[in-house]
């Protein structure tokens, strides 16, 4: 069975101040399925702008952000778990802190608890610890903390399920010529240190990030896939029936 990482951002779940119950559903049917041959974790932002469906708290100042979180990622958690019982799986919440990531003792006990949760077919929910983290010990944006998940779990593929719908050769929304990178086998420093350019306010990292996580993963031979996160069908055709249509797939020359 290969293991999978799904990681699914802010911006796929939320649509003009509440969750996307439409666009939600359809990545919990896509996990069910992927669920039947392979092992999977759903690393889930939106925890921060689920808060801000609940209450209107200015998210740019840190501790009204860290409250979202904390009133968010319950009210995530609940949608999940409601979407997922018709499917007959249970989720369980696992959240983690830049600290963790940076110990092997607790390293190993998160792997000890996603690999028990696995073990008795639970889907585990990851985020980070937002109410708690500080500035200076943050991983900060969840593209990368699911490709440190799928590095200490041992995940065979990290699936990025975005509002960007792959990684082109130029910004698309500058350059309407901009062609799609099938493939990727290797990401320069000037296309790591390139600015930030999230299309939503609640996302944190847009391209930059996935090209960190995806960079990150290729040191380790893992690979990543970056596909659109409001229509599944190219996700779906890639892990579902090895068919690459559209997305990026990151990968080492073989
Ligand atoms: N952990 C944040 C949340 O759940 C999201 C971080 C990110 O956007 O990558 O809201």
């Amino acid at each position: 069975m290969r293991r999978i990482v799904v990681k699914v951002g802010s911006a796929v779940l939320t649509q003009d101040g509440e969750i996307a119950l439409k666009r939600m559903r359809a990545l919990v049917a896509f996990i069910a399925e992927l669920k039947h041959d392979n092992e999977v974790l759903l690393v889930s932002s939106g925890a921060v702008s689920a808060g801000y469906t609940a209450l209107k708290l200015d998210r740019t100042v840190l501790s009204n952000k860290q409250a979202l979180a904390a009133i968010g990622q319950p009210i995530l958690l609940s949608k999940y778990a409601k979407k997922f019982l018709p499917f007959n799986i249970i989720t369980a919440q696992v959240l983690v802190t830049a600290a963790n990531l940076n110990k092997k003792d607790d390293i190993s006990r998160i792997n000890q608890t996603i690999n028990t949760l696995l073990d008795n077919n639970i889907l585990p929910i990851i985020n980070e610890n937002d109410a708690t983290s500080t500035d200076e010990l943050e991983v900060g944006d969840n593209d990368q903390l699911s490709a440190y998940i799928a590095k200490d779990t041992g995940a065979d593929l990290l699936i990025i399920l975005s509002d960007i719908d792959a990684y082109y050769d130029a910004d698309p929304r500058a350059h309407i010529h901009a062609e799609v990178l099938k493939i990727v086998n290797t990401i320069s420093e000037e296309e790591l240190n390139c600015c930030p350019t999230p299309n939503n306010i609640f996302a944190t990292g847009g391209i930059v990030t996935k090209l960190k996580a995806a960079s990150y993963l290729l040191d380790e031979n893992i690979d990543t896939f970056l596909a659109s996160g409001f229509d599944l069908r190219d996700a779906k055709s890639f892990a579902l029936h090895a068919t690459h249509i559209g997305g990026t797939l990151f990968t080492k020359a073989k």
